[in-house]
């Protein structure tokens, strides 16, 4: 079984994450796989640097052979179209390199496995997970937890958190939700409950009769 995960920047995935894997449930962080399809010797990268090889200025590579992610954030940021060419190139193979590790991490004998991602709903990976659990908390909070972890300001935060999906959209996705917003202690019992949840799911469904 997949369990699906996501929430707004400084929800909690990261620290929720660990707390299951804590419990035997590990995870699979999409945007670690979105930085390994684009790393040096990847075809992902190849087409990338191809096709602004003519840009002004220093391309899209870094000296060292390097995605300049600044550069390639840049282009993308204003035209949309060149956006929608690299979500081309890159989400297939996302995909597919997500779909390998959740594989092998369920073969490794996991109770199940969380695909662990910012964007799960806006980039379909949703369709990947069985459940869709969503972390969250008060929009306060996350401003100020943002502010806190990251070297943002208040407003930068509030900036950060208006261009995410909303989270009442987000919560009207979800299956589960995970409160955040009170202590790590309280955040781990309700990991617990959730945990002790989807082991009986998962034992359900691989009942024969
Ligand atoms: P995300 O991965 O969603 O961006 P993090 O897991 O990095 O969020 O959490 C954001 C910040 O909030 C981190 O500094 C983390 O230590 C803190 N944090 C997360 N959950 C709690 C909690 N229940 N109580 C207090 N601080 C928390």
């Amino acid at each position: 079984m997949i369990i699906g995960m996501t929430g707004g920047i400084a929800s909690g995935k990261s620290t929720v994450a660990r707390a299951f894997a804590a419990l035997g449930a590990p995870w699979v962080d999409a945007d670690d796989v979105a930085r390994e399809v684009v790393e040096p010797g990847e075809p992902a990268l190849a087409e990338i640097a191809e096709r602004y090889a003519h840009e002004q200025g220093p391309g899209v590579l870094n000296d060292d052979g390097t995605l300049n992610r600044r550069a390639l954030r840049e282009i993308v940021f204003a035209d949309p179209a060149e956006r929608r060419w690299l979500e081309s190139v890159t989400h297939p193979r996302i995909r597919a390199r997500l779909v390998e590790h959740l594989a092998r991490l369920e073969a490794s004998g996991a109770p199940y496995v969380l695909l662990v991602s910012p964007l799960l709903f806006e980039s379909g990976q949703s369709e990947m997970a069985d459940r869709c659990l969503v972390i969250d908390v008060p929009e306060a909070l996350q401003i100020e937890r943002t502010a806190a972890r990251d070297d943002v300001d208040e407003a930068q935060a509030r900036a950060i958190v208006a261009a995410q999906m909303p989270r009442a959209e987000r919560l009207a996705r979800a299956d589960d939700v995970l409160d955040n917003g009170g202590s790590e202690e309280e955040m781990r019992r309700r990991v617990a409950e959730l945990d002790r949840r989807y082991r009986e799911l998962t034992s359900e469904r691989s009942k024969t009769c």
